[in-house]
């Protein structure tokens, strides 16, 4: 089948890849102009970390990214307040855990297809016309097409899932912060290896040091702390964040000034995608655009990873009845990333908390994680995934 994929961030190329053991013929259609490497750190584990490894991508995974030892909370004065080791990561997940900036972990899936996939850059998908034989996809910067399937990977606001479903408000779920996040060179402290984080009621900041003297920054604010519109331009975004950041205290002052220089800062709210159904005649969503679990459930790529096999599989195990596929994909993974949504929301609370009582709650909490059963207690349901990963012949 000849299929289109929109977005080559981590479930697109993912999807190219399984497509094309199985067979098939697919185009990734990506608006940015080229692929990019860095952007905020992520963790991977999970089902999605077995996904990488049966794509051979997890020695590169690894070499790309960092052992992180330590979650450190510091108060104003840089005095530890909490915190815990990631050996209880680990220990729970067998070992089989790594950080990395998520373009990193994007540019390794990619480079499983590279020279392999027809892929269309600083383009993207106008309009989708279904009809008897298939779909015609409409190009942005001009030009049609015909495709067996559509699959929109394009990721929280996804413009496949606008075209086919409708506006992204019905779908979207706020989970009532705002993040932002950045890397830049030179940045002074640094902690190798430690994720060190700091926070006032309803605003946190976190620093990780990177290879070649860089520092990724992620800022995560409470959403009333935004008055007016969500702010859109460069410039917006560090107007917004100075207002809310100046007077945080720590090393606030000297990370914006830091942020002052970056010509690229991500800034969005922190949502959730839920809908009914994650397909409609012959176009399929995955990834964030089909069911995005937020930054707060931490495994997104996994799951990425994830929905992209099994929709391949599916297809191969359905005789290319794209219809049945697109219905067992959906019904094999749906409870599993409902679940990784609602423990998502329910972390929200612990994660930046709006008050003094639960800063201090969180932070008491965290050096409580070195007794493994309290660990266990705390996040071991979270880290678990509850589905038996499907073999198929592909
Ligand atoms: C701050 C932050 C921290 C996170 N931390 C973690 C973590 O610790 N662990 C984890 O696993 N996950 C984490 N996540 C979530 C994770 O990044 C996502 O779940 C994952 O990237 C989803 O992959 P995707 O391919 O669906 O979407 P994306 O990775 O967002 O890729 C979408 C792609 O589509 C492209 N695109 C967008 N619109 C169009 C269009 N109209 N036409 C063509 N292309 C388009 C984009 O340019 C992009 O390349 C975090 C997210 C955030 C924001």
């Amino acid at each position: 089948m000849k299929i289109a994929i929109s977005g080559a961030g981590v479930a697109g190329p993912a999807l190219a890849y399984w497509l094309l053991r199985a067979g098939h013929e697919p185009t990734l259609i990506e608006q940015a102009p080229h692929l990019r490497t860095g952007g905020y750190m992520i963790d991977f584990w999970g089902v999605g970390y077995t996904i990488a490894e049966r794509m051979g991508i997890l020695p590169a995974v690894h070499e790309r990214g960092y052992a992180i030892q330590e979650v450190r909370l510091l108060d104003k004065r840089g005095r530890k307040v909490g915190g815990f080791s990631t050996d209880v990561f680990r220990r729970m997940l067998g070992n089989r855990f790594v950080s990395l900036p998520r373009g990193d972990l994007a540019a390794e899936v990619y480079r499983s297809i590279d020279g392999r996939t027809e892929t269309i850059l600083d383009d993207s998908i106008s309009a989708l016309q279904e009809h008897g034989q298939g779909v015609r996809v409409v190009f942005a910067k001009g030009g049609e097409r015909d495709f067996d399937l559509v699959v929109g990977a394009d990721g929280l606001h996804s413009r496949v899932r606008h075209l086919t479903f409708g506006p992204q408000r019905q779908f979207e779920r706020h989970i009532g912060y705002f993040v932002a996040a950045f890397d830049t060179a030179g940045y002074r402290p640094r902690d190798e290896l430690a994720y060190v984080s700091y926070a006032v009621p309803g605003r946190q900041v976190a620093r990780v040091a990177l290879r070649d003297d860089r520092t990724m920054f992620l800022l995560v604010f409470a959403a009333e702390l935004i008055a007016g519109p969500d702010p859109r331009s460069l410039d917006e975004r560090k107007a917004s964040l100075h207002r809310i950041f100046d007077g945080a205290g720590w090393e606030c002052p000297q990370i914006l000034e830091a942020m002052d220089g970056s010509e690229d800062v991500y800034f969005d709210r922190v949502s959730q995608i839920t809908m009914d159904a994650w397909s409609k005649g012959r176009v399929g969503l995955i990834g964030d655009a089909a069911a995005c679990v937020s930054l707060l459930a931490g495994e997104g790529t996994g799951l990425a990873l994830t929905e992209a096999y099994v929709l391949a599989g599916e297809l191969k195990r359905s005789g290319n009845d794209y219809g049945q596929a697109l219905r067992r994909y959906e019904h094999r993974l749906r409870p599993l990333i409902e679940s990784k949504q609602k423990a998502a929301r329910n972390f929200a609370a612990s994660f930046a908390p709006r008050s003094t009582l639960g800063l201090w709650v969180r932070n008491q909490a965290t050096k409580l994680m070195t007794i493994p059963m309290v660990a266990d207690l705390l996040i071991g349901g979270d880290l678990r995934d509850d589905l038996e990963l499907p073999e198929y012949e592909m």
